[in-house]
């Protein structure tokens, strides 16, 4: 079944990820669905989500995309995800994934191939996205891993298949701007991982607070807490019973106030 690996690997007791309806085939063709989801998890990565045949093929892409052709970008094959999970948003408070994500991009694209299967068992889909930030003509190529599979000075790298690039073709749409830099907030909700955070923490800790929800999600929402702060480099502003309770951290010494002479 298409969605089996996504399933098998989310609690969704926990996750707020959708569970994801049978996959889900259009009719006609059309224009398809893609997104990219920012996601701040054990590490930050991009993760860039094409329809096809009724779920969203995957790739993460550790650094994002970029729009300069000669910057390319690896891109890990993952499992297909549902259809519904392209316009998720929000904490995945623990388990496989748990952190935050951010739809940072979304629209549609076209296969610039007539068969997109025999295009994906070859290794190297020619694409066009049209969204918010990503445009215009791409490619996603498969690899022969980290390694690159040249050079005999090399160890031969582990070849799992998994191991894509992300590469913007040379276009009106391609360039030296930095993206990810340039527009990092979420095509959503407008906000930052810190704001998707502000609006969802309350709710969800609540609920958890409530009974609901494993033992050691206290640690684990607080680690995400820390990890979407340090990540934004901002305070989370939520009242102190909303959010989980954080590893004490060493106050530093309190000086003694020095007074002035002349004063009491
Ligand atoms: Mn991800």
């Amino acid at each position: 079944m298409p969605l089996d690996k996504y399933r098998a690997k989310r609690d969704f007791t926990v996750s707020p990820e959708p569970v994801g309806a049978e996959a889900r085939r259009a009719a006609r063709p059309r224009k398809r669905f893609f997104c990219v989801q920012k996601h701040l998890a054990s590490r930050l990565h991009y993760d860039l989500r094409l329809e096809h045949d009724g779920v969203l093929l995957s790739w993460a892409v550790p650094r994002g995309p970029s729009l300069d052709p000669a910057d390319k970008r690896l891109a890990v094959h993952v499992e297909d995800h549902p259809i519904e999970y392209g316009e998720f948003e929000g904490i995945i408070p623990d388990g496989y994934g748990a952190g935050v994500v951010m739809v940072w991009d979304r629209g549609t694209w076209e296969p610039e191939v007539d068969d997109v299967d025999a295009a994906l068992a070859r290794g190297d889909l020619k694409l066009r996205l049209d969204g918010y930030k990503l445009k215009g003509s791409w490619a996603l190529v498969r690899t022969r891993g980290w390694g690159g599979g040249r050079g005999a000075s090399r160890a031969p790298a582990k070849d799992d298949g998994r191991s894509w690039l992300l590469i913007k073709h040379r276009d009106d749409w391609s360039g030296a701007l930095d993206i990810t830099e340039f527009a990092p907030m979420s095509v959503k909700s407008g906000g930052d991982f810190l704001d998707i955070l502000t609006a969802e923490l309350p709710a969800f800790w609540r609920s958890h607070r409530e009974g609901r929800g494993p033992a050691g999600l206290d640690a684990s929402l607080a680690q995400i807490v820390e990890k979407v702060e340090k990540h934004e480099g901002r305070s989370i502003e939520v009242p102190a019973t909303a959010v989980p309770s954080r590893p004490v951290r060493k106050a530093k010494p309190a000086r003694a106030p020095r007074r002035k002479p002349g004063t009491r």
